[in-house]
């Protein structure tokens, strides 16, 4: 039986594309082999490749200037790829407002100065500091934001409007909202969110700005390498960018990133106000920061916590223990989440309260 999964990452991905990929596994376009099996300078396989670039562009208005490229290593990977590609005056600002902006800021330090120029961990980090009241460095090569906070369900309402180029870690919820992509120097993200499964991550990057990578930057790390080749310059996660791009054509069928996003602000809306009018949850982030990709609750008392999220899994209902950072429970509720499973959690809530009043 198919379970309702609200695992921050790896995550749920839509039915369709799991049996298409189910379908197609043992002969891939016709090939007698599976996409885990060709060779990377296969036309069949390129033309997968070539296809998740230009869906990418489409679903995200992506100007022709731009690079999209798909690399390994994760988001994690990226936070030293961002340095090694931009750092060339030696200083980059920081905004951080949870685990994984705090790390990509760590990473920073390795490279340069790497300045913390915001902070929302006085109040763990449930809410965004004011981007027009930060005081930016003059100086610095690239502003670092996290757009969209994983692990404490917050997100970015408005972005930084800074001289320097914006760098967004757009992780967890990249193809949910609309952006403007010409606002920012670089947006990349790990696919495991909202894309695919693991082993892929997404850079898209203002051409301009990616000419000379630092002297030490690996090869591969390189993205104007990894641009000029088309993301194949050495052997790609087939498999990954192969589910990413039935991902993207499923995101396109089903009405593309507005039709997305709506989704999300529906079944987000509809969680956050059960929550908020209920008397047994609480979600403690500032209302106007709330993620509509990620939603943490408690119930205050530890065991209770534990409670519900062994009979939620019982339910049906998998993957709700938050983060340890956090504690509690955490529904993770992306692209491929369908109303209906956040319908169901929230009857769920209803019944786990009247139980346990
Ligand atoms: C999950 C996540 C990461 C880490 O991704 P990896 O692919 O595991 O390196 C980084 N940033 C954000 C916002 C995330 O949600």
């Amino acid at each position: 039986m198919r379970v309702y999964n609200f695992s921050a990452g790896p995550s749920t991905l839509p039915l369709e594309v799991l049996k298409k990929a189910q379908a197609e596994f043992l002969d891939f376009a016709g090939t007698g082999m599976s996409v885990t099996e060709i060779s990377h300078r296969d036309k069949a396989f390129e033309q997968v490749v070539r296809e998740a670039e230009s869906l990418t562009r489409e679903l995200l208005n992506v100007p022709d200037d731009y690079a999209v490229i798909f690399v390994q290593g994760g988001a994690s990977t990226q936070f030293a790829a961002v340095p090694l590609n931009l750092m060339h005056g030696g200083k980059a600002d920081y905004i951080v407002t949870g685990n994984f902006a705090k790390k990509a800021w760590q990473e920073g330090q390795i490279y340069g100065d790497a300045v913390k120029i915001g902070d929302s961990s006085d109040k763990v980090y449930t809410y965004i500091p004011d981007v027009d009241k930060l005081d930016y460095s003059p100086d610095a090569d690239y502003v670092h934001i996290t757009s969209n906070n994983t692990i404490f369900g917050t997100r970015y309402v408005k972005f930084p409007e800074c001289g320097a180029p914006l760098v967004a870690d757009m992780s967890s919820e990249i193809f949910s909202r609309e952006i403007d992509v010409s606002r920012f120097g670089v947006i990349y993200a790990g696919a495991q969110k909202n894309l695919a499964p693991a082993g892929v991550t997404i850079v898209i990057a203002k051409r301009s700005l990616i000419q000379e990578p630092l002297k030490i930057c690996p090869t591969m790390l390189k993205w104007k390498v990894q641009d000029e080749n088309g993301s194949l310059y050495n052997t790609p996660p087939a498999f990954s960018i192969y589910m990413a791009d039935l991902v993207l054509r499923d995101v396109k069928a089903r009405g593309g990133v507005k039709a997305m996003n709506e989704l999300a602000e529906y079944k987000s809306g509809m969680l956050y106000d059960f929550i908020d009018n209920s008397k047994l949850y609480k979600n403690d982030v500032q209302p106007k920061f709330r993620s509509i990709m990620n939603v943490p609750f408690v119930t205050g008392d530890k065991e209770l916590d534990a409670k519900f999220v062994a009979e939620a899994k019982q339910a049906g209902l998998v993957s709700l223990k938050g983060h340890r950072l956090v504690g509690g429970m955490r529904a993770s509720i992306y692209n491929a989440m369908p109303a209906e499973g956040v319908q169901a959690l929230i009857e769920f809530m209803k019944k786990f309260e009247r139980e346990n009043a």
